[in-house]
């Protein structure tokens, strides 16, 4: 028999079509490990402003050895998910120590925030129950809700990003529903804007609903020692449930965990669809992931470094005349205008040694393509200035600045 060939050709016309569109992403590939800057294949040393690893844990020492500790205590893989044999002590030790972090009474990991997320809403709802939604809120979260409309018919609704007289609307039009469920995000990873978390709370208590928040660009990053979204705003224990990623601050390998009340954590192992049916995360990841946690307490300095090279970057790149959106975290986001700009703009920072990535239409609005920069506690003085001297450099070329 020979291979379908329309399949592949089919394939190959829809892929011209992304590059026609300027929307096909190119991959780099990197020899070293993540840090301010990497070595690219190719291009050699390049200052990187387009990594989630905001703290430097990924190549954090203690968090390496914890990863080889953990391979050689329990060996490469779990073998199995979680409920038949596939659940290690470390798993739990890790659990713990989210918990503690964000500020819940437990937690469960999964070998993704993304299925964290999937398996949630459609564990925790029922027919009658409706969902609401930020216009912006990450595409996990999209799907989650999603795959629970589908499987529950539950009633759903999105709100304009952080409008929270829409939000009011929204569930003041639900107030028949057994139970209301409110999903954001902590902080928007596009815009790096963060959610209104203490009006959006105080709307959940006026209407009974419950808050579900995906922190993945807040956790490790946002708040005085890095507790996150609900830190940063002085609501530490308030938020019913978070989600978020061990793949950004906390080390930036992979996994992700909802925390929340107890007997949440005990219905999704019985329950959400990822966790039953999916391999538990790595305990290697799991050792790094659980160091990473611990030498972030031990290390708050580490946040406030965040902070300082933020505010640094920030003020050096709009005194060199560029408008980043304005906000507070590490997130930067340089609007060019159009796809085509933005696509330009990073291969030309690439050509000067600066890796960060350019976003356009459909991930952000047409019209609103930027460059989104975004710092980390690994970077050194030297490195901002670098990158903001190429900023310079290619924003006069391209007529920006
Ligand atoms: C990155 C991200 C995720 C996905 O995290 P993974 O652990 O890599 O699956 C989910 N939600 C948000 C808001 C994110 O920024």
């Amino acid at each position: 028999m020979a291979l379908n060939t329309n399949f592949d050709a089919e394939l190959t016309q829809a892929i011209e079509k992304l590059k026609t569109d300027r929307v096909y992403k190119r991959l780099n590939y990197l020899d070293s490990p993540q840090g301010a800057r990497v070595q690219m294949e190719g291009r050699g040393e390049v200052v990187i402003l387009s990594s989630n690893n905001y703290l430097g844990l990924s190549n954090e020492r203690e968090v390496v050895d914890a990863g080889i500790a953990g391979l050689e205590r329990f060996g490469a893989g779990t073998g199995s998910v979680r409920f038949i044999c596939g659940t290690f002590t470390v798993h739990r030790d890790l659990e713990t120590a989210i918990a503690r972090l964000v500020g819940t009474p437990a937690s469960l990991s999964y070998v993704s925030a993304w299925n964290a997320n999937e398996g949630l809403t459609a564990s925790i709802v029922e027919q009658n129950d409706f969902v609401v939604s930020d216009a912006l809120n990450h595409a996990s979260i999209i799907d989650s809700i999603r795959l629970a409309k589908a499987i529950t018919k539950c009633t759903t609704a999105v709100y304009a990003h952080s409008d929270l007289d829409d939000l009011k609307a929204k569930l003041e039009g639900a107030k028949t529903a057994r139970r209301r469920i409110i999903w954001t995000d902590g902080v928007f990873s596009m815009e790096g804007s963060i959610a209104r978390l203490p009006e959006i709370l105080e709307l959940a208590r006026r209407y009974d609903a419950i808050v579900v928040m995906d922190d993945s660009h807040g956790t490790g990053v946002l708040g005085r020692t890095g507790r996150g979204t609900a830190e940063h705003f002085g609501v530490l224990g308030e938020v019913d449930v978070i989600t978020s990623t061990l793949g950004k601050a906390l080390g930036g390998a992979a996994g992700g965990f909802v925390a929340g009340p107890e007997a949440l954590c005990d219905m999704l192992t019985q329950r959400s669809r990822p966790q039953l049916f999916s391999n538990a995360l790595p305990p290697t990841v799991a050792a790094s992931a659980l160091c990473a946690i611990e030498h972030l307490e031990a290390h708050p300095d580490l946040v406030t470094k965040l902070r300082e090279n933020t505010r640094y970057f920030r003020e050096a790149i709009s005194e060199a005349g560029f408008k980043p959106l304005p906000g507070e975290t590490p997130i930067v986001p340089i609007i060019v205008g159009e796809t085509a700009t933005a696509i330009q703009m990073s291969d030309m920072l690439l050509g000067e040694g600066v890796f960060v990535t350019g976003f356009g239409f459909p991930v952000v609005p047409q019209g609103q393509a930027r460059v989104r920069c975004q710092l980390s506690a690994a970077h050194s003085r030297d490195d901002l200035d670098k990158a903001i001297a190429a900023f310079k450099t290619v924003g006069k070329k391209l007529g920006i600045i």
